[in-house]
């Protein structure tokens, strides 16, 4: 019988994650298939019970989701309860469990940096930062700073993971070594020609990283690599969320280069906001 996976979120909108996870079914010959499941809060404990009886194998989860699910399951690992959310649900046996893969998706191209920042400003408070700050810890970066629009954001983000807040007025002031975006700024549609950050104020040598994907080259990496530093896109986040995913799901690895190219593209063939 074809496994069944999916994404819950509401509204949710257009998504790269069903394109992302039936390519890498197809490839790795797994009789299985991924699915958009619009899920209207309301309707999240009897769509459990669809994954609970093995019709649905496994979910991502997403807004509005990723933190009313965590009462209703039955094991969150460490991770997802550092952040507060969980983005992927999973069963162990007959157990229930949720994990937030977003935090391996920031991590993922870090990792892969010739060195690592000593420090690192993360913008924005939301489910992202949080997510953001969670890798950055996990990473061993030693200084890590948030700022957000909204100060007491920051100040109660800051104080659940035990970094510090810096004023976003004060943001561009001290020399960071790596700088991630994890506000709407940016992003396709009215945000896009914004930038949460001024084309001269880069720190020299440091690591700009966006974690909004559409567009691919936002005016924060654009203006980052004309000032010289290294820019990450936050597709890198997307691709290896979801590459760890497919992992905890089929226990097999999706050609990551592959998948990276079938993302691009499905953004590329994408109508501009
Ligand atoms: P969220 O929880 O709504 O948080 C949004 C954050 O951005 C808040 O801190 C908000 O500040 C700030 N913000 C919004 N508009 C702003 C503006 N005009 N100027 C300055 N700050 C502004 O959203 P989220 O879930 O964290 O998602 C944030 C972004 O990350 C979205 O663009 C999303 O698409 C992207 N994302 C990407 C991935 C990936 O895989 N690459 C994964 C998850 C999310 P206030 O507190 O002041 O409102």
């Amino acid at each position: 019988m074809t496994a069944r996976y999916g994404i819950i979120g509401w509204p949710l909108g257009h998504t790269l994650s069903p394109a992302l996870h039936n390519w890498g079914f197809g490839r790795l010959g797994v009789d299985a298939r991924y699915d958009a499941f619009p899920l209207e809060p309301g309707g999240l404990p009897a769509f459990l019970d669809r994954v609970r009886t093995g019709e649905i194998l496994g979910l991502s989860v997403t807004i509005p989701h990723k933190r009313a699910v965590m009462p209703l399951l039955d094991r969150i690992t460490d991770r997802a309860r550092r952040v507060g959310a969980v983005n992927t649900l999973f069963r162990d046996g007959d157990a229930l469990c949720g994990e937030n893969t977003d935090v391996i998706g920031v991590v993922a191209p870090l990792r892969r940096l010739a060195s690592l920042p000593a420090s690192a400003l993360v913008l924005g408070a939301g489910g992202a930062a949080r997510a953001a700050v969670a890798g950055l810890l996990e990473l061993g970066v030693a200084d890590v700073a948030v700022a957000n629009r909204t100060p007491d954001k920051a100040a109660a983000l800051a104080v659940d993971f035990g970094v510090r807040a810096v004023a976003w007025e004060a943001r561009m002031d001290e020399p960071f070594g790596l700088i991630c975006n994890t506000t709407p700024l940016g992003m396709a549609g009215a945000l896009e020609g914004r930038s949460p950050w001024d084309a001269d104020r880069f720190p020299e040598g440091c690591v700009a990283y966006d974690i909004v994907y559409n567009p691919l080259e936002t005016r924060f990496l654009r203006e980052a690599a004309a000032a010289g530093c290294a820019a990450v896109s936050g597709l890198e986040m997307f691709l290896h969320q979801g590459l760890a995913q497919f992992r905890l799901w089929t226990g097999r690895d999706m050609d990551e280069d592959g998948a990276r190219r079938l993302l691009l593209d499905a953004l590329a063939a994408r109508p501009a906001a």
